[in-house]
């Protein structure tokens, strides 16, 4: 077999060099064609939709943004211990660990945390990877069904603790479902 018989996809179509004729040197039958096909799809059932504005319904069991968990009094249980990282596939999380001072005992459950916590939101996908790893019950990806919103700037893909720590008022309230 020749090599310029060989076709990975099996379409392989011959170039034609062949002098066109008047009326295909007009294009107009091409354009006519072309037109058509545009028309025809403008009755068709659209496949696309106006994201942001419209959203496709997601399925229940959807993994949304991830949010890094506070305890029953509201400490950041990240240890920056650094296993979701090495985990994580898409090489998405960088954190630089700090030691906790004497006085922030309130504020982090560990004696180490995470001074700095990133996700590069461009390469996750949402596998759920870190989750398991985590050994502080510290991260996970939330049921909220929220996605990331869509933006026109690299930098605003990097989602850092302002975005990631769950709200205080959060911890709070399932402390207060859980003592009643
Ligand atoms: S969900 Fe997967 S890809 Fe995204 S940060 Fe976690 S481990 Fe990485
Ligand atoms: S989120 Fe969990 S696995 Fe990742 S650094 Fe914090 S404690 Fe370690």
């Amino acid at each position: 077999m020749s090599l310029d018989t060989i076709s990975l996809s099996g379409k392989k179509k011959e170039v034609s060099n062949k002098k066109m004729t008047f009326w295909e040197s007009l294009y107009l039958v091409a354009i006519f064609k072309g037109l058509m096909i545009t028309i025809r799809h403008l009755f068709q059932r659209k496949v696309t939709i106006k994201y942001p504005e419209e959203k496709r319904p997601l399925s229940p069991v959807y993994r949304g943004q991830h949010m890094l968990k506070r305890d029953e009094l509201g400490r950041e249980n990240c240890t920056a211990c650094g296993m979701c990282a090495v985990a994580c596939p898409a090489e998405a999380i960088t954190m630089k660990a700090a030691e906790r001072k004497p006085g922030e005992e309130l504020l982090y459950r560990e004696e180490k945390y995470a001074e700095i916590y990133e996700i590069n939101m461009l390469r996750c996908i949402f596998c759920g990877l870190c989750e398991e790893a985590c050994p502080k019950d510290a991260i996970y990806l939330t049921e909220t069904k929220v996605m990331v919103p869509s933006a026109s700037k690299r930098e605003d893909f990097i989602f850092g603790k302002d975005k990631l720590v769950m709200p205080l008022t959060e911890a709070m309230k399932n402390r207060q479902n859980q003592l009643s």
